[in-house]
């Protein structure tokens, strides 16, 4: 592309993961702003993941539900950086803190779903596996659309020779077949239903307030969690929690606990949660939670 990284002021850290920095950066030229993410490619394994996560972008950039792409630039030390369309009010799970763990209300969470839906349908019918669905991997905006962000760790399944059997990304989200691939006949797994599981424990945790497979207020014991994913019982919305039996179904619909069981993307856009014909504007829906929120501060 024609831009160069020396042409983008840093404005502000907008998250670190795993895979790099992201910055909120404008363009002196055009003034124009954007998120830079710079990904780490100092060593060979981080090399691979970059370039992983370059390709992906760079072909499913072109969709309203995942983030946008606007070039790929060299950065200083080898690393590689890129220009991504900047989503204002971050991702789902900074609006969960800022919402105070207040569960979001269902017109929002039908709208979030259904958005996310559509990311996912675009990147399943490119061949793509996202492998990191969660909270902080959905951004939203001030116009209330909510976007696919962070292929770190997706999979081009087509080409893939090997079977999708890795143990990359959150464990927390992973599905009960990422954990255990031999319970599912030793198949290995392509990674879409992965998605929608991931999918799932999403929109049941923004509609709880809180991440639904761990005790509240204790800290994590990841080796239980492991085991409730691979051999407890369908996640499930307490009937302490308000929800309507619409949400409760989608929710399980989702966390199938056998992948060949679970929905796919396409069954769960005709799901009544996302469906209903009061669902003609998601973004409005999702506008509506911004409006006591900060746009600056996320
Ligand atoms: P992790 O390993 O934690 O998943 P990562 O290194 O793979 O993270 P991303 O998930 O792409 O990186 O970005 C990290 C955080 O930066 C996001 O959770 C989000 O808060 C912020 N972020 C990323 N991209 C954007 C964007 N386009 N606009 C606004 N904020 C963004
Ligand atoms: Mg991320």
């Amino acid at each position: 592309s024609e831009h160069h990284f020396s042409d983008f002021d840093k404005l502000e850290v907008l998250g670190h993961g795993n895979g790099g920095i992201v910055y909120k950066v404008c363009h002196r030229i055009t003034a124009a702003i954007y998120a830079l993410k710079v990904l780490n490619a100092g060593d060979p394994q981080s090399r691979r993941h970059a370039a992983r996560e370059v390709e992906i972008l760079r072909r499913a950039a072109d969709h309203p539900s995942v983030v946008r792409c606007h070039g790929v630039l060299p950065a200083p030390s080898g690393d590689v950086a890129v220009l991504l369309e900047l989503m204002d009010f971050g991702s789902l799970d900074s609006l969960q803190l800022r919402r105070q763990a207040q569960p979001i209300p269902e017109p929002a969470l039908s709208a979030i779903a259904r958005q996310a839906l559509l990311g996912l349908s675009y990147l399943h019918s490119l061949q793509i596996a996202h492998r990191d669905i969660k909270p902080s991997n959905l951004l939203i905006n001030a116009a209330g659309e909510v976007k696919i962000a962070d292929f770190g760790v997706g999979k081009i399944v087509r080409r893939a020779l090997d079977k999708c059997v890795s143990y990359v990304g959150t464990c927390a989200y992973m599905s009960p077949e990422r954990f255990n691939p031999a319970a599912q006949g030793g198949a290995g797994y392509d990674g879409y239903a992965g998605d929608i599981w991931g999918l799932g424990l999403t929109i049941m945790e923004l509609g709880m307030g809180r991440f639904p497979l761990l005790p509240q207020g204790e800290r994590p014991d990841w080796a239980a969690l492991m085991w409730a994913i691979c051999f407890g019982e369908t996640p499930a919305i307490p009937d302490s929690v308000e929800a309507s039996p619409e949400l409760r179904d989608f929710v399980s619909q989702c966390l199938q606990k056998d992948a060949a069981k679970r929905w796919t993307v396409a069954q769960l856009l005709d799901h009544p949660f996302v469906s209903g014909k009061d669902r003609a504007s998601p973004e409005l829906a999702v506008r509506e939670l911004l409006v006591d929120l900060d746009c600056d501060s996320p």
